[in-house]
């Protein structure tokens, strides 16, 4: 995992990949001019107390008002790694840095340093100076609220380093609308949770296995996204749901038709039932009478409204249809028995209709997309997004070339994966097929 991690570390925009080469070139250089610098020297022939430690060079550069930041950040851009953990353990060259306002100058510091910090208080304020970004619940009441009925995991150094790196990778100004992140589980990035209007993010995350790679949570074989490191695709997955706020991308006429994106919303559901009958092959099956193929329709609509989830429970909403129907005012008509042998007749048959089937496996808490095409659909696949908040359908062909199987939930999960795939790989965009990518780049989310 350890080696895994790295090699994220390795891939991504890093301090440490230009350290290296200011090492290489630096013998080239005039040593005396860069202050005294005699552990890139092949021997130590000059005495060790002619020159300042590295601590004392940043420090001279430290006024009350005028630090000469330019010159800590040549100096820090020089250092060996070695020297690196001296200046993150000088606390008072750490409180200069984390305090005060903030420049593109002291940024650059922070992304030179940041490997060199092992202490996650620090890490911490790393973060929050460098991106503006909260972690952890304690900072303040919304965030706390936030995790109401979730247990917070602490942050340990690894995990806030690796928030570090996936934000050094992102546009800034979409990192600037991640207020306020918080663990909310143990899992790897397994499962995020975005709060747009907050500016909040909380994702699951395991300190020991931030180079955990997809291996099927989301994907099948085969998918774009098959392989690609949890941890970061998760978090990026989650910002991109704050870039796309109130659908302002995934709500484009241009982005749904790249999956053929048609909404059938909540509050027309007899509407909603249609398509369904309109899209399952031989949805209500043909033996059945005229009358029964109405009746079926109508049960659907209930179907619809009392989100069925399990076939077993046709029967009560083809019940409402016949109380509607056949019940007097009064409400004597209930026990009727010749229209109650008849209800349960054609329940037992309404209740492994395609058309049934299709209403139960299409609830959004069965995790529909992960299992299209399950039932008889034919061009188009339909199903309930979130619960309470409508019905989706989209072109089944749209699945040949996917990123993963989540990516169907709705369009604004589709949009959040383009959105990660994208930013997480090491050449931006090259896992997307050329309509997504053309379309994420016409809208300049690619831009940093
Ligand atoms: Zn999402």
């Amino acid at each position: 995992m350890a080696f895994n991690s790295s090699k994220v570390l390795a891939n991504s925009n890093l301090a440490a990949k230009s350290n290296v080469k200011v090492l290489q070139t630096f013998p080239q250089k005039d040593l005396d001019a860069q202050g005294g610098r005699q552990k890139q020297a092949d021997d130590s022939k000059v005495a060790k107390t002619e020159s300042k430690s590295i601590v004392e060079q940043i420090k001279e550069n430290i006024r009350y008002i005028f630090t000469s930041w330019g010159k800590i950040h040549d100096i820090v851009e020089k250092a060996t790694d070695s020297e690196k953990l001296e200046i993150v353990g000088d606390k008072s060259i750490m409180n200069k840095l984390l305090s005060g306002g903030r420049s593109s100058i002291k940024n650059q510091i922070l992304d030179l340093l940041v490997d060199s910090v092992s202490d996650v208080d620090t890490l911490i304020k790393f973060v929050d100076k460098r991106f503006g970004i909260k972690i952890g619940a304690n900072w303040n009441v919304i965030t706390r609220l936030f995790l109401i009925g979730q247990k917070e995991v602490p942050f340990g150094p690894e995990g806030v380093k690796g928030v570090y790196k996936v934000m050094l990778r992102l546009p800034e100004a979409h990192v600037k609308k991640l207020k306020a992140l918080v663990t909310t589980g143990k899992d790897a990035g397994n499962s995020g949770l975005a709060m747009p209007y907050i500016g909040r993010i909380g994702i699951d995350y395991s300190e020991n296995d931030m180079g955990r790679v997809e291996t099927g949570a989301y994907t099948n074989v085969g998918d774009k996204m098959r392989g690609m490191n949890m941890f970061d695709t998760t978090l990026t997955h989650e910002l991109g749901h704050l870039v796309d706020q109130n659908g302002r991308y995934s709500g484009q006429e241009s982005f749904r038709k790249i999956s053929g994106w048609k909404k059938h919303g909540i509050f027309k559901p007899q509407k909603i039932a249609d398509e369904v009958i309109n899209l399952v092959q031989n949805a209500i099956p043909s033996s059945f009478t005229k009358k029964e193929k109405e009746l079926s329709r109508e049960a659907a609509k209930f179907a619809v409204i009392g989100r069925i989830k399990n076939v077993e429970k046709t029967r009560s909403y083809l019940k409402l249809v016949y109380n509607k129907r056949f019940l007097k005012k009064d409400g004597k008509g209930e026990g009727d028995a010749r229209v109650y042998s008849s209800l349960n007749d054609l329940a037992e048959k309404l209740k492994v209709s395609p058309l049934f089937t299709h209403l139960a496996r299409a609830n959004a808490d069965r995790s529909p997309w992960y299992y299209e095409n399950y039932s008889n659909v034919g061009p188009r696949q339909i199903h309930e997004g979130y619960p309470y908040r409508g019905w989706w359908s989209y072109d089944s062909s749209a699945r040949s070339n996917k990123l993963s199987v989540y990516q169907f939930r709705d369009p604004g999960e589709e949009f959040a994966e383009i959105y990660a795939t994208y930013h997480m790989t090491e050449k931006k965009g090259e896992r997307l097929d050329s309509k997504r990518r053309e379309w994420f780049e016409s809208q300049n989310l690619h831009k940093m």
